[in-house]
């Protein structure tokens, strides 16, 4: 029997189920007073080329590269990588205690561009030229698949200078890792168990929940949907969920690569709408590890984290409790959900 939840007036925890982490929702908390540190809103005004920026087409790289006229999307391997493929092998520990432990971590690291042109976003380009940036993360997932030692791959956007994001030039990150990152071991534990346990897939089953329930529904089509989590912690979180059981980008068939194009034109569109600017988020996803044999338990996924929280000058900061305790969101997803649905609602594709 599912009830209606009845806690949206009062402070309670949410359990993430693909991470077994605690979410705590304080709804009370948005009438406060705000005194804290107001962002001055981003007016972007970019040409489509500039002549300093090193992801243009022809501009010189950090290294002496430069970078060909190209004209769709443009991969290269990062001049100043987090991770190196040569390497030496390092043992697992010292052997002399348990507090100091270290593991050698080979990886390559690259860019990819979305677009030659400076001034686009997601937001601001074509369902065709997004699928076009679809075709390069597949490309690039079979590719670092091919490379021995590499068991992962994530790609993931940061989006804004409040992200840290150093350059507007519409652009992404792929690295390749030897081992799998903390979230992703995290999930396909949860996933893993989950399957075990109801003989069924944790995202397919919540994709179900969340279209029968529509209170976290953003939007929806054929292939994907888009929701703000039940145990969303970021003010306007999304997750957009496959409606079909696949297990990475590169099993989506094309029909799939075209809806995810248009899933993420729509929903980039939305949220540079709430704020009435461009929307500053990390975004990425998750699927598969790769050459590890059969993952039944996997599904994929993307995860929008945008910081903002009430206007386009204030935002999220995760600090205090959040770093010491739990993390904590005041707007409930349920009411973010609904501005976003309202908004999307009004928001055609081409
Ligand atoms: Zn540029
Ligand atoms: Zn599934
Ligand atoms: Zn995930």
């Amino acid at each position: 029997m599912e009830s209606d939840f009845s806690l949206n007036g009062v402070s309670h925890r949410r359990l993430n189920p693909l991470t077994g982490e605690w979410v705590l929702v304080s709804p009370q908390r948005l009438a406060r007073p705000w005194q804290g540190q107001v962002e001055a809103p981003v007016t972007e005004n970019l040409s489509s080329y500039d002549p300093s920026c090193y992801l243009c087409p022809g501009n010189a790289r950090a290294g002496g590269a430069h970078n060909p006229q190209y004209s769709s999307t443009f991969v290269f391997d990062n001049d100043f990588p987090a991770l190196q493929a040569q390497i030496p092998r390092a043992s697992e520990r010292s052997g002399e205690n348990d507090f100091i432990v270290e593991v050698s971590e080979r990886g390559i690291c690259r860019v990819g561009c979305f677009s030659p042109r400076h001034d686009l976003t997601l937001a601001r380009m074509s369902v065709c030229e997004i699928e076009a940036v679809i075709e390069m993360w597949i490309a690039q997932c079979k590719d670092l698949d091919t490379k021995e030692f590499v068991h992962y791959v994530q790609i993931f956007e940061n989006r804004g200078a409040m992200m840290g994001a150093s350059n507007p030039h519409p652009h992404c990150q792929i690295w390749g890792t030897e081992s799998l990152p903390n979230e992703v071991v995290k999930e396909q534990r949860s996933l893993k168990k989950y399957l075990k346990a109801h003989r069924s897939c944790l995202l397919c089953d919540y994709a179900e929940y969340e279209t029968r329930k529509a209170e976290r529904l953003v939007f929806r089509d054929n292939q994907f949907i888009v929701v703000v989590p039940f145990w969303a912690f970021w003010p306007f979180e999304t997750l957009i969920i496959s409606q079909h059981h696949v297990p990475d980008l590169a099993n989506l068939q094309p029909i799939g690569r075209r809806g995810l194009a248009r899933t993420l034109q729509r929903i980039t569109r939305c949220y540079d709408q709430l704020f009435n600017l461009s929307f500053p988020y990390s975004m990425g996803f998750h699927q598969q590890p790769v050459k590890e044999g059969s993952h039944p338990e996997w599904h994929l996924h993307a995860h929008f984290y945008p910081p903002l929280l009430r206007s386009a000058s204030i935002r999220k900061f995760m600090v205090g409790f959040e770093m010491l305790g739990t993390p904590q969101r005041d707007i409930t997803p349920e009411s973010a959900a609904a501005r976003l649905r309202e908004i999307c609602s009004r928001i055609g594709g081409d």
